[in-house]
């Protein structure tokens, strides 16, 4: 009754809850634990509401757990900060290549805005050639020498057709070129979490990005990768016990100031 019971809220409300109930069985060795959570924060919980909300992790999150996993670490190295460490870097590689693209976007449309500047120049430089041939055309005209103003005239067909050609591509990069041009020059691509940031924006909307809930995480799972690489690297070296000469004498005081207490 109670397996099928559980079945049915499972159901209802996703893994969460089968999770909890469950929970009693599972131990902290368990691959369907969270062993960033175990370890630290799990990035799942990081982005909850914002605009790179991950949804909810479908491994399980359990308080229980974490403290067994803490208590028994003492002991023993798991290798789950490894995990964790590949969980973490993966998200920063992520962002990092969201970075990339938001930059090539912004680039591109700087090319783009730089071609629209050049096909507008061409634009201006064939309205005068009209208007000029316009004038050669009804001066012909008046003097009666036909023939060469129907030269013009076939002259001033086909600089009108250009002039048609290089409006539609104009239209085609983009159909409101100025503002384009005045929104996208001021835009940058923030280091951490990828979101545009204008150049226009007031200090008050720069201190909203830095201190909103995407940026600050994104600064957190930096610092916390680069933070547990270093750590796990050194406790590397140490198993090999390639300790340099100073990683030796603050070990050798610390020994002594743990023997004094
Ligand atoms: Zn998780
Ligand atoms: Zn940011």
């Amino acid at each position: 009754m109670a397996a099928e019971q559980a079945k049915i809220i499972e159901q209802l409300m996703g893994s969460n809850l089968s999770n909890f109930s469950s929970r009693g069985q599972v131990q902290f060795t368990d691959r369907k634990v969270c062993r960033s959570f175990l370890c630290g924060i799990c990035p799942h919980d990081v982005f909850v509401n914002t605009k790179m909300d991950l949804g909810p992790c479908p491994k399980i999150h359990s308080d229980k757990l974490k403290a067994d996993y803490e208590a028994a670490s003492y002991s023993h190295d798991y290798g789950y900060e490894w995990d964790y460490l590949q969980d973490l870097e993966r998200h920063v590689t992520e962002c990092n290549k969201r970075i990339d693209i938001a930059e090539a976007r912004r680039e591109k449309t700087r090319e783009e805005i730089d071609r629209t500047d050049a096909l507008m120049k061409e634009i201006l430089h064939l309205d005068h050639t009209i208007s000029v041939l316009i004038d050669e055309i009804k001066a012909l005209a008046s003097k009666g020498r036909v023939n060469e103003s129907i030269q013009r005239f076939t002259a001033y067909n086909k600089v009108k057709q250009t002039k048609k050609e290089l409006v539609q591509e104009v239209l085609s990069i983009n159909e409101l070129p100025s503002q384009a041009s005045s929104t996208h020059q001021k835009l940058q691509v923030c280091d951490v979490c990828s979101a545009y940031l204008s150049r226009l924006d007031n200090d008050r909307r720069l201190a909203d990005h830095f201190s909103g809930k995407m940026h600050l995480g994104y600064a957190q799972i930096r610092d916390a990768a680069k933070e547990l690489r270093q750590l796990l690297e050194k406790r590397e070296l140490e198993k090999k016990g390639e300790l340099t000469e100073e990683e030796k004498g603050d070990r050798l005081e610390f020994q002594e100031a743990v023997k004094a207490t």
